[in-house]
């Protein structure tokens, strides 16, 4: 029989994402899956037939390594004309399978044995790992509730001559922060200060709601050379199957990351790439309808956990809510709840737990709101059952 030492000891011990772990349970039960971040219902006709159209004219072959140069330009383009960034599509953008493989391709790039990453929890579950199997060590820094300012004092102190990254996920899943001006200028004095490069996680960068403004760190000049971007057409298009990515950075930084993206995936399906060049390129109405639609489900969902007795945040960007289950469960114990709603209540969050290295932080589970109205609709009428103590597949 094999031994457990064939396997790399990170790998040994991670466990299955809680997103999968909870949506499995969630199909076994029936339970309405608000747990795993994706939409129902957003997905725009006019990307998915740009997408049949390239499937069906070709061409099939490998496309270029760095991605097709109509998205490439298309990713300048929408940066331009939503966040005013001048970016050289040639020199500075390459495509990748998902956020998550420009998150790896970048730890694999550019970290060394024993560099330290800063990390804010609650932080997104991949950075750890990735992280660790790349040679680094996660340093986190958490942000505390309720207004999750940027701890200015505790991040000074964790930088050591070790550190390397600072990785700054904005706006911040699962909380929904969006940094403030004020804690991007630190962040950037920071970097200069001690010679760091900034991993800018901006996924949800078009989720932002009630007109706040978004400011990408790449667009603060005095460090612009030393900020690697991360965006996904997943979250921009409500197509998270589809694993649509893209890097933005200056070329000492991009070469070496798409060095390491020829050897992780080396390049993206052609058709996936042409629909989403399509639809970056789509009119200002598309990405404020995203905004309107999802504010609209933002305010069902938290109103309605509300009048179910839940204490929820306030929400400025993601789709995701997250809720205080202190009033229901006094341990507090967030997996064993997520649980207990799933089979008790039908209705399937995430344990806020999993955003934590240490998982000592249990009293929060988050919803995901990008959903049809009538899901989010039966999903409370659901919870309100069960608060009565009624079951809801009698419903
Ligand atoms: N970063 C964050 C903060 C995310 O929430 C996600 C979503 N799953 C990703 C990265 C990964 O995105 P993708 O599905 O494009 O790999
Ligand atoms: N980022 C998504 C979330 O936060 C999940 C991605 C995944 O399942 N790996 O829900």
């Amino acid at each position: 029989m094999l031994g457990t030492t064939v396997v790399n000891p990170i790998f040994a011990t991670v466990r299955t994402s809680i997103f999968e772990s909870m949506s499995r349970l969630a199909t076994e039960t029936g339970a309405i899956n608000l747990g795993q971040g994706f939409p129902e219902g957003l997905e725009p006709e006019i990307v998915i037939e740009a997408a049949v159209k390239a499937l069906r004219d070709g061409p099939h072959q490998y496309p270029p390594m760095m991605g097709l140069p109509g998205l490439r330009q298309a990713v300048a383009d929408n940066a331009k004309r939503f966040l005013g960034l001048d970016i050289d599509w040639e020199r500075e953008v390459l495509v990748t399978s998902g956020a998550t493989e420009a998150l790896t391709d970048t730890f694999l790039a550019l970290l060394d044995q024993g560099d330290e990453v800063i990390v804010f929890e609650p932080v997104y579950d991949a950075y750890g790992t990735l992280i660790r199997r790349a040679g680094g060590v996660p340093v986190p820094v958490r942000l505390s509730p309720p207004d999750w300012a940027l701890p200015l004092d505790a991040l000074e102190a964790a930088i050591t001559p070790r550190t390397k990254l600072i990785v700054v996920n904005n706006p911040m899943n699962p909380i929904g922060k969006v940094f403030y001006a004020q804690e991007l200028s630190a962040l950037s004095e920071i970097a200069l200060k001690h010679d760091l490069i900034i991993v800018a996680d901006e996924v949800y960068e078009h989720l932002v709601f009630d007109n706040r403004p978004f400011v990408s760190l790449f667009g603060l000049p005095e460090i612009r050379d030393r900020v690697v971007r991360i965006g996904s057409a997943g979250k921009t298009f409500s197509l998270t199957g589809w694993k649509v990515g893209y890097v933005t950075a200056a070329p000492t930084l991009l070469e070496p990351i798409s060095r390491a993206h020829q050897f992780v995936t080396f390049t993206t399906p052609p058709a996936l790439q042409a629909a989403i060049a399509t639809g970056l390129n789509l009119p200002d109405s598309y990405f404020a309808d995203l905004r309107s639609g999802l504010e609209d489900r933002r305010d069902l969902l938290v109103n309605g956990l509300r009048q179910v007795g839940f204490n929820v945040a306030a929400v400025d960007a993601t789709y995701f809510a997250v809720a205080d289950i202190r009033g229901f469960d006094p341990h507090g114990d967030d997996l064993a709840f997520s649980r207990r709603l799933t089979v008790e209540a039908g209705v399937t969050p995430v344990p806020v737990s999993s955003f934590y290295g240490a998982r000592d932080v249990t009293s929060h589970v988050r919803f995901c709101f990008a959903k049809h109205r009538e899901t989010l609709e039966t999903a409370l009428d659901r919870l309100a059952r069960w608060r009565q103590g009624q079951s809801w597949k009698a419903a």
